[in-house]
């Protein structure tokens, strides 16, 4: 949360606080951002925690957050990934939702992978596995269920260019192949889109696709478009917002969308909405 004035900013602390949900609820309250939906500050003390395993990728999309060196960055031992998890956990307290993510965290031994997530669960924290799905196997889904992973997040749409598909539209198929990965398996199942010039007119034909698929995937999330990292696409074009990103949800929900349901951190950066049996999102 980097919003509010300078002195109710979130600070990285010397040392961990005694109640750090206490601390997150004092903070959105200075800040106005306490509503009786807010999560932030009821259930976390921080929306979640991102832990990049590795910097490498298999993939180079045209809106990518690494940096231009991220290729020649080596991987962290896994000794400090540990030290970095009880660290977490003294922050932010059990409970916390911790990214496994990257770079494509399934680039590391497959051995380290599934010893990261042991551990998380370990220590009580909820462990998702944020990658683009080329090597999330049913059988690593498998092994990284058992060893205690809460969610997988597949990372999945045009700005991928990946071989063979063409648009959102071909994108289906390998959607639907992720899917039956991860069908039956004690872990929820989310996917990430980011939404582009490129593809905002598919945003209503996505919300449509996730909503027939709603028996499996739990939360379809949107993100704009924004020019960080090493991605080549640059700032996003004025029509998309997620004003406009919501509008076009609720047109391919084909029902009325609550927004209100649930509100993780600042409004203007995130929204979510129910649709019954799932949450669709949109971030900026
Ligand atoms: S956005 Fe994710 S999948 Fe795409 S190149 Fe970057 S790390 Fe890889």
């Amino acid at each position: 949360m980097s919003h509010g004035t300078d002195s109710a900013c979130f600070k990285p602390q010397a040392k961990p606080l005694p109640d750090p949900i206490g601390d997150t609820r004092a903070r959105m309250q200075r800040t106005g951002q306490w509503q009786p939906q807010q999560m932030a500050g009821r259930r976390w003390a921080v929306a979640c925690v991102c832990l990049e395993i590795t910097q490498r990728c298999n993939l180079d999309c045209t809106l990518c957050y690494l940096s231009e060196n991220s290729e020649a960055v080596r991987d962290l031992p896994l000794e400090e990934i540990f030290r970095r998890i009880d660290m977490i956990v003294r922050y932010y307290g059990p409970g916390t939702d911790v990214q496994v993510s990257g770079g494509e965290p399934t680039l590391r031994r497959r051995d380290e992978v599934v010893a990261i997530v042991r551990r998380l669960a370990a220590r009580g924290l909820r462990a998702s596995l944020f990658t683009n799905g080329i090597r999330a196997t049913r059988d690593l889904l498998v092994e990284l269920a058992d060893a205690g992973l809460t969610d997988v997040a597949f990372h999945v749409d045009t700005t991928q260019q990946r071989v063979g598909h063409h648009n959102e539209t071909d994108l289906n198929a390998l959607r639907r192949e992720y899917i039956e990965r991860a069908r039956g398996l004690p872990i929820s199942v989310f996917f990430n889109t980011t939404v582009h010039a490129g593809n905002l007119e598919d945003v209503p034909m996505l919300a449509a696709f996730f909503v027939s698929q709603a028996d499996v995937v739990r939360l379809a999330s949107f993100q704009l478009q924004a020019d960080t990292g090493r991605g080549v696409l640059g700032a996003r074009v004025e029509s998309i917002s997620n004003d406009s990103v919501a509008k076009r949800l609720q047109q391919g929900a084909c029902s009325s969308l609550n927004f209100n349901v649930l509100t993780a951190g600042h409004r203007d950066c995130n929204r979510s909405a129910d649709r019954s049996t799932h949450l669709a999102s949109s971030r900026q």
